[in-house]
């Protein structure tokens, strides 16, 4: 029987053969997101690494993007938000929104981060993320290969990993950490929504901390949902009103 190790590297050796560089991992640098690029980059070929620059990054960020270049030779390409959009929800709610209610956090997260993969990805056949099933409730049924609407492959190669799995094979094969794992925390997004967590807390509970019960997703892989969603619509195109006004 193939092993969870051997599915993925199967999977993300067959993005790299049929696409080639349609084909790219999105990473925002965790654990998983770097076990990919290490398994990819054993194939010996070109792999694209796409990561976002939210503009609220941490610099330990930075740091590992460099790293990936210096170990496989890998240059990260960042994608930027739209300077206009990012600055008319600044002018509107002011730079740190997100910790004034759920809606304006995921508003934010649509502008510097949804909306620009959303562009971004058009121009691929195919893309890989490091998504667990483990992860969160929201990701307990994620399969290894969807096919978008609009026909574009998304692969979760490690969908059915476990955490153990990810540091075993990390620990096997020295893959780069990004520096602010060896700081407590056990889930990496933007500087000012992250935090390390406390022996015992669940795997992303230092992600958008201040929250009550909502999602903990930035809207990348799952929507809003309900009226959450109806509430970032409405932001949202009051901020687009603002852009093209
Ligand atoms: S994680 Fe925080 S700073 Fe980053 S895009 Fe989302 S709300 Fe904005």
């Amino acid at each position: 029987m193939i092993t969870l190790e051997a599915r993925a590297v199967d999977l993300i050796h067959g993005a790299v053969e049929t696409y080639g560089d349609r084909f790219a991992i999105v990473t925002g640098f965790q654990l998983e997101g770097m076990v990919l690029v290490d398994i990819a980059a054993r194939i010996g070929k070109a792999v694209r690494v796409l990561s976002l620059d939210t503009g609220r990054l941490p610099h330990e960020t930075f740091t590992i993007a460099q790293l990936i270049k210096s170990r496989y030779g890998i240059e990260v390409e960042f994608i930027a938000p739209a300077v206009e959009e990012v600055d008319a929800m600044v002018e509107r709610y002011g730079v740190d929104l997100f910790y004034s209610s759920v809606a304006h956090r995921m508003l934010c997260c649509q502008v510097r981060k949804v909306r620009p993969l959303e562009k971004r990805l058009q121009s691929l056949a195919a893309y890989a993320v490091g998504l667990r099933r483990g992860q969160t409730e929201a990701r307990g049924d994620i399969g290894h290969m969807t096919e978008e609407p609009d026909g574009r492959l998304k692969l979760a190669p490690l969908a059915d990993w476990t955490r153990e799995m990810v540091v075993d094979y990390s620990v096997r094969h020295h893959v780069p950490q990004h520096p602010l794992y060896a700081r407590g925390y056990a889930s990496i997004g933007c500087g000012p929504c992250t935090r390390a967590v406390q022996p015992g807390e669940a795997e992303r509970a230092g992600r958008w901390w201040w929250e009550d019960g909502a999602q903990k997703e930035c809207g990348l892989h799952f929507s809003p949902d309900g009226r959450a969603e109806r509430q970032v619509d409405v932001l949202l195109r009051e901020i687009l009103a603002d852009v093209h006004a």
